[in-house]
C-alpha cells in the first residue's frame, strides 16, 4: 500500500478527528495508515408504511469504525442530519474510547435519518425494527452491540432486541445495552456517564481534605449534568453554577441542588426550565468564564473554543459533554497550565457500564448497583492511572497521553496478513 503524507482524503470521511490527533503528534505513519479508514460501512435503505397509509424510504447506517478489540460497541442515534461521514466519525470517537478503557470492544455507531419529533410512536417502533432486519447479519452479542445515544431510549433498545430475538430465534439479550432493567438492562446505568468523571475527580482532589474548598461550575443540567451537580453536592463540593439552555444559575456560597432538582427535574423528566427559578441568573456564557476551581461542560461540543480560551479561569476542565474543547482552544488554555480531563476518559462512565450489562446478559448474571459502581470505580481510575502516567513519563497533556494509549492498543491487535 502506498502512503502519502497529503493522502488525507476518505471514501467515508473521518477527516476531523484523526487530523487533530495527528497534529498532536502521537500517531507514526503506520498506526496512522491502519485507522484512517473505517473497517466496515453498512447503509440500508428501507421502506415503512405510516399511520396514515402513505409509505416512506428511512436511511439508516451502522459504521464499524474497527473491531481490532472485539465485538463493535456504539449508540445509534435518529436525527434528521446525521450522515455516513458523523457515524464515521462518532465510530472513530468510540474506538478510541473502548480501548483506552481497556474494554473488550471495538469502536462503531449507528444512525437513522429522521428527525424523531415528526413520527407516532408505533411507526417509531417500525423504524427500530426495520433497522434490526436490514443489519442482522452485520449485528449480535458477539459482533457488534449498540446501545442508546442522541434521540433513542430505552424503548427503542427494548424493540429492537426484541426483533433481534424473533430474528434469531432466542433470547439475546447482549444484543444491545441500555435496556430498561426488565429486559437485562444494568443498574446505575443512568448515572454512570456522571459517576464515572465523579470517580475521576475523586483521584484529582484525593488531597483536598474540605471539599466545600473546590468552587464548581457545571454547564447543561441534562443527564449527565444534573447528576454530576448532585454528587458533587452530596460529596461536600460547592457547586456554585449550573446552566442548561435556558440560563445560568449562580450563587457564590453554593447552590443548593437537591432543592433546584426537587424544583425543575424529578426522575430524569423535565417538568421546568432553570429559568422559572427565583434564583440569581446569568448566560451561559458567563458560567463559562467564572473564576472557580472546577470548570464541568456538560452540554454542547465546541463551547469552548478560540474566541472564549483566554477567559476560562477555571484550573481544571473535566469534559463530561463530548468534545467541548476544540482544539484550537485547547492549545491557548494549555499554554496557561489549564489542566484539562479529556471526554475520552471522563465521559466514559457510559460505555464502562453498558459493557458490563453485555458482560451481565452473557453470564446470566444481574449485579447490585453498588457492585456496578465498585466495578466502574476500579476500571475508570485504572485506565485514568495509565493516562496520567504516561503524561508525566512523556510530558504529554492527559488528552495526547490518552489518544496515544487508545491508538496502541488499536494497532498491537491489528491483523496484517
Ligand atoms: P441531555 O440532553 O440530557 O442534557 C443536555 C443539557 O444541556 C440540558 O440541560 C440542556 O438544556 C443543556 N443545553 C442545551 N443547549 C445548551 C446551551 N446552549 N447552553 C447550555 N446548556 C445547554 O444530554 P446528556 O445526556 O446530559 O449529554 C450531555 C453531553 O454529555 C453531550 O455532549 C453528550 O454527548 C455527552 N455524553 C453523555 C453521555 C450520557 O450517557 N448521557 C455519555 C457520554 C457523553
Amino acid at each position: 500500500m502506498v502512503y502519502s503524507e497529503n493522502e488525507l482524503v476518505f471514501c467515508v470521511n473521518c477527516k476531523k478527528e484523526i487530523e487533530n490527533i495527528k497534529k498532536q503528534g502521537v500517531m507514526t505513519k503506520e498506526e496512522l495508515l491502519l485507522v484512517k479508514h473505517p473497517q466496515k460501512v453498512f447503509q440500508v435503505n428501507y421502506p415503512i408504511k405510516k399511520d396514515d397509509g402513505t409509505i416512506e424510504i428511512i436511511t439508516a447506517y451502522r459504521v464499524q469504525y474497527n473491531l481490532n478489540l472485539g465485538p463493535g460497541k456504539g449508540g445509534i442515534r435518529f436525527h434528521q442530519d446525521v450522515d455516513l461521514d458523523e457515524v464515521s466519525e462518532l465510530a472513530f470517537g468510540m474506538m478510541l474510547k473502548t480501548s483506552v478503557t481497556d474494554l473488550p470492544f471495538g469502536g462503531a455507531k449507528g444512525g437513522v435519518r429522521i428527525n424523531p419529533k415528526n413520527y407516532s410512536k408505533s411507526e417509531l417502533e417500525k423504524i427500530s425494527r426495520g433497522y434490526v432486519r436490514e443489519l442482522f447479519n452485520a449485528v449480535g452479542p458477539t459482533k457488534d452491540v449498540p446501545a442508546p445515544d442522541v434521540n433513542t431510549n430505552p424503548q427503542i433498545m427494548s424493540w429492537m432486541l426484541d426483533e433481534y430475538e424473533k430474528i434469531a430465534g432466542e433470547k439475546s439479550p447482549a444484543f444491545i445495552t441500555g435496556k430498561p432493567i426488565s429486559d437485562g438492562g444494568s443498574e446505575g446505568r443512568d448515572k454512570s456517564t456522571a459517576m464515572g468523571g465523579f470517580y475521576i475527580l475523586g483521584e484529582e482532589y484525593a488531597d483536598v481534605e474540605d471539599k466545600s474548598s473546590i468552587c464548581v461550575a457545571i454547564q447543561g443540567f441534562g443527564n449527565a449534568g444534573s447528576v454530576m451537580a448532585e454528587l458533587l453536592y452530596n460529596d461536600g463540593y460547592k457547586v456554585v453554577a449550573i446552566s442548561d439552555s435556558s440560563c445560568a444559575l449562580y450563587d457564590k456560597n453554593g447552590l443548593n441542588i437537591p432543592k433546584i432538582l426537587e424544583k425543575t427535574y424529578k426522575d430524569g423528566s423535565k417538568i421546568a426550565r432553570l429559568d422559572s427559578l427565583d434564583l440569581e441568573k446569568i448566560t451561559n456564557e458567563e458560567l463559562l468564564e467564572l473564576d472557580v476551581d472546577l470548570l464541568v461542560p456538560a452540554a454542547l461540543g465546541g463551547v469552548i473554543n478560540s474566541q472564549n480560551a483566554d477567559n476560562i479561569k477555571a484550573p481544571i476542565v473535566l469534559e463530561l459533554a463530548n468534545g467541548p474543547v476544540l482544539p484550537d482552544a485547547e492549545q491557548i488554555l494549555e499554554a496557561k497550565g489549564t489542566r484539562i480531563i479529556p471526554g475520552l476518559i471522563a465521559n466514559s462512565g457510559g460505555v464502562i457500564v453498558s459493557y458490563f450489562e453485555w458482560d451481565q446478559n452473557l453470564k446470566g448474571e444481574h449485579w447490585t448497583l453498588e457492585e456496578v459502581n465498585t466495578k466502574l470505580k476500579d476500571r475508570i481510575i485504572g485506565a485514568f492511572s495509565k493516562i496520567k502516567d504516561l503524561a508525566q513519563k512523556e510530558n504529554l497533556s492527559l488528552r495526547k497521553a490518552a489518544n496515544k494509549i487508545a491508538i496502541k492498543r488499536v494497532i498491537d491487535k491489528a491483523d496484517i496478513n
